[in-house]
């Protein structure tokens, strides 16, 4: 028979402080053409950028003379739970059993 011991841990979801706060890729839906999502200096660029790429190439007539007008947006996000105290088992507990 196995105890299990349980605790009560409150935790914080936040977004992860080393990542970027998202990123934005657009993909067109026609040919294998994608966005190069870059680091966001100011509050949106992503967003104008992922927009502009995309009315671009879809100025930019293909081989057959046709324009791509279909999109695939992803926005990539990245969150960090934080307890309010350690989870983990302690480090030379690791590894056993
Ligand atoms: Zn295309």
């Amino acid at each position: 028979m196995t105890t299990t011991r349980m605790r009560y841990v409150e935790m914080r979801l936040g977004p992860e402080p080393m990542a970027e706060p998202y990123i934005i890729e657009v993909h067109c839906t026609s040919c294998e053409a994608a966005s190069t999502p870059a680091p966001e200096q100011v509050p949106g660029e992503q967003r104008d950028k992922a927009e502009e790429w995309a009315l671009a190439h879809t100025g930019k007539a293909d081989a057959e003379g046709r324009h791509h007008t279909g999109y695939r947006v992803t926005v990539t996000m990245f969150w960090r739970v934080t307890p309010s105290e350690d989870i983990d088992p302690p480090a030379a507990a690791r590894g056993r059993g």
